[in-house]
């Protein structure tokens, strides 16, 4: 007999998730992490009483009521609208495209103004099978909105000139003809009153968790411990990258605290402009509308990752894609391990998707 049924590596949503639902089952889980803090990616510490969203800005939104009502369990929700600012060279702009967005840029009123001149100016472009990212835009939405809104964002962001990006990278652009700010077109949306960190606290609450614990560095013993393995961590870390190193994106971020109460008023405003070196600035307090004396502010770089960095984004093309499934192949044949999550399924998981997968791995919902 072990000691636990299950081992789950990750203290992450989706370590806690299952392991919250598999108690609730009567299996006897241990909860591991690496890191010397639960909660992985969705972390929040509390820095001048804000609390900071450490591993980049998280924003709940679903359009499942099963996961909304399943996370209200563990937090209640504010009421915060993900409303980004763009700013070009200090004009400032309403993100999604939107009414307010037309009226700055062109001084248009009607939504129909709006329409016509958007299709004046793709028109003009006269581009019919864009070759390149930046002939997609043009063609989508003309060349103003190009200019100022989507080329140095996008190129900050790939590290690369727009006319040397794929065109498939934007399939379409979301351009509203309302005065609709909401970026997220979800029927539920909010940030967890008191930070991620509590929320993930509370799905572990009389679970057993160990934390600076690096499962791969201690494999025998770990297995020795439980029945069965969940693995969250990197796919290709747990079989010591034998067939080679999954890639990722990564963004750098630099946190500052500022002795003032605002410094932008709101919580993200992005950098769209390619002469600023960082992409987005995040003000952590405004998600959840702080009245803190001081403000604390990330700026957020995009840089290429290297072996060794923080694995932000996978990158979903074919030579990646088919490595990953080399992997999935020998994940397969693991009797006594199951792997989830976005490292361990190498995929981008939206936070509401990666509860659910959790949930359904555990056999619930
Ligand atoms: C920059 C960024 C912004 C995002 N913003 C949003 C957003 O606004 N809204 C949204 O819905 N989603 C967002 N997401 C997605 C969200 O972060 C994920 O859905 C979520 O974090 C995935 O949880 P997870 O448990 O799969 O992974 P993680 O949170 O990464 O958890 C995995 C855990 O495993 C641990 N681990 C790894 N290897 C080992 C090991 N060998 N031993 C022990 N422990 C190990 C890690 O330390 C980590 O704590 C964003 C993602 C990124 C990258």
């Amino acid at each position: 007999m072990k000691e636990y049924d299950y081992l789950i590596v990750g203290a992450g949503l989706y370590g806690a998730v299952f392991a919250h639902e598999m108690t609730k089952q009567g299996i006897k889980c241990l909860v591991i992490d690496k890191r010397p803090n639960i909660a992985g990616n969705v972390y929040t510490e509390e820095i001048e009483g804000i609390n900071v969203h450490v591993y980049g800005a998280h924003i709940f939104h679903t359009n499942n009521r099963k996961v909304w009502e399943y996370v209200n369990q563990f937090a209640e929700f504010n009421r915060f609208t993900n409303s980004p600012v763009a700013n070009f060279h200090g004009e400032l702009y309403s993100l999604p495209f939107n009414m307010y967005t037309f009226n700055k840029m062109w001084g248009v009123v009607t939504p129909e103004e709006a329409a016509e001149k958007i299709e004046e100016q793709r028109k003009a472009a006269g581009i019919t099978e864009p070759k390149n990212l930046e002939e997609q835009a043009i063609s989508l939405v003309g060349t103003d909105i190009y200019e100022k809104l989507i080329k140095g964002y996008t190129e900050k962001q790939w590290g690369r000139p727009c006319t040397e990006l794929p065109s498939f990278i934007i399939k379409r652009l979301p351009v509203r003809l309302t005065f609709d700010n909401n970026y997220f077109n979800a029927l539920y949306q909010g940030i967890p009153m008191g930070g991620y960190t509590k929320m993930v606290a509370n799905m572990l609450d009389g679970i057993d968790v160990r934390l600076n614990t690096d499962y791969l560095q201690n494999k025998e013993e770990m297995d020795a411990m439980a029945d069965k393995v969940l693995y969250t961590g990197p796919i290709d870390a747990y079989f010591g990258y034998s067939l080679g190193n999954l890639e990722y994106r990564s963004v750098r971020f630099e946190t500052e605290v500022l002795d003032k109460p605002n410094f932008q008023g709101n919580a993200a405003v992005n950098y769209t402009d390619r002469e600023t070196p960082w992409t987005r600035i995040i003000e952590h307090k405004w998600f959840e509308f702080g009245t803190q004396p001081k403000t604390v502010i990330s700026r957020e770089y995009s840089s290429e990752w290297k072996p060794g960095d923080e694995p932000y984004y996978p990158v979903n093309d074919e030579k990646n894609s088919k490595l990953y499934n080399a992997y999935k192949e020998l994940a397969a044949k693991e009797k006594n391990a199951i792997f989830g999550g976005r490292l361990g399924e190498y995929k981008y998981y939206d936070m509401d998707a990666v509860i659910e997968a959790a949930i359904k791995k555990s056999k619930g919902f």
